[in-house]
């Protein structure tokens, strides 16, 4: 499979998030990807390209074009405000919650970072655009080689994209690559497509890109929201509405569950996706559900993720993978290329099931 490489992640690194009361340093660090990388030279998959340039109107089939000028000149206008602006990143401190106006477009720039974000764990840096804008470029070209025939690929990228929504950003996420990508396929013909996250936290912003369409089947696999993040999202009774009621599964699971328990829930949701009739299947790839992970609460060790990526392989689907969370950075590459290897092997040993006639 080939693998879309965001070379210019690096350019995003965010110095502080506040974590429990604190400023701490971001647990969502370049390191993550470059071990991937690195395993991804040890366990060859395939090759590993530079993504193709998409038009910036792409992105506004998913994200508002309000929130895309926000952030595309966000950086600038903060500098703007104060030179010493330009020694550490811009949070957000005040948020439009329930009675006020999220329809007016304030002036004020900590207003728009408000409006625009659900978090102060989530910096925006002097690299943040460019570096999201080249990761939806892996993810739109991930999806576009599997829409012209190829089995599976990969987009390698951070920051990550399943928090981010249609109109903000947070769970240090800016752009939705997964959405942009099953957007994508959408686009290039395939009538129906499945959204599977198996990140350690709810994708919170790719349920709600597609929470009325009928089109997109979105499920996930996560912590319960009643105690982890992202909290306001996430639960089982969330199946949809309008044209899109049905198209929409979750399963939480308990803070500190085990793999025998996820794998069922994955056998579930696998299942639905069958039910529902996907053609391709886009996998926000999170590896927090490591046992070792700082911030997330699942047990996973790491030949279970050889378990999961035969697992999606036996769905028999076209799929983009999507590099999304997971903050063990020592282990992260071991762990994302064990899913990867066991699905090509696999998709290799019982290819019947694959509705694309191209190569693995
Ligand atoms: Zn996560």
């Amino acid at each position: 499979m080939k693998t879309f490489y965001n070379a210019r992640h690096t350019l995003h690194q965010g110095k502080l998030e506040m974590f429990r009361g604190a400023l701490v340093p971001c647990f969502e660090v370049p390191s993550r990807v470059d071990h991937v990388l690195a395993e991804l030279q040890r366990r060859p998959l395939g090759p590993v390209l530079s993504p193709q340039s998409f038009d910036d109107s792409v992105l506004a089939s998913i994200h508002s074009q309000r929130y895309l000028d926000f952030l595309a000149h966000a950086w600038e206008e903060w500098v703007a405000l104060d030179a010493a602006h330009a020694a550490r990143d811009a949070l957000p401190s005040v948020w439009p919650v329930r009675t006020l106006r999220s329809d007016v477009l304030p002036r004020n720039f900590a207003a728009r970072m408000g409006l625009f974000s659900m978090d102060a764990g989530t910096p925006l840096t002097a690299g943040t655009w460019a570096a999201a804008r080249t990761g939806a470029d892996c993810a739109l070209s991930a999806a576009q080689a599997v829409a012209e025939g190829d089995k599976a690929a990969f987009a390698l990228t951070r920051p990550p994209g399943h928090h981010a929504g249609p109109d903000f950003f947070g769970g240090y996420c800016f752009l939705n690559n997964a959405a942009l990508a099953a957007q994508h396929l959408r686009r290039q013909g395939v009538e129906r497509v499945a959204v599977l996250d198996i990140d350690y936290h709810h994708g919170n912003g790719t349920q709600a890109c597609f929470y009325d369409r009928p089109d997109v089947y979105f499920t996930s696999i996560h912590g319960d929201p009643d105690t982890e993040y992202p909290f306001y999202l996430g639960y089982a009774d969330e199946l949809g509405s309008g044209a899109g009621l049905g198209a929409n599964r979750n399963f939480p699971l308990p803070r500190g569950a085990g793999f025998g328990d996820w794998r069922e829930a994955l056998r579930e949701a696998l299942q639905g996706i069958k039910t529902f009739g996907a053609q391709a299947l886009v996998v926000s790839l999170g590896l927090d559900t490591f046992a070792g992970d700082p911030i997330s609460g699942f047990q996973l060790d790491s030949s279970d993720y050889l378990q999961v990526g035969a697992d999606l392989a036996r769905a028999g689907l076209p799929t983009v993978f999507v590099f999304e969370g997971g903050y063990a950075v020592a282990e992260i590459g071991v762990n994302a290329v064990n899913v990867l290897q066991a699905f090509q092997q696999q998709a290799i040993r019982s290819p019947g099931g694959s509705a694309g006639a191209g190569t693995a």
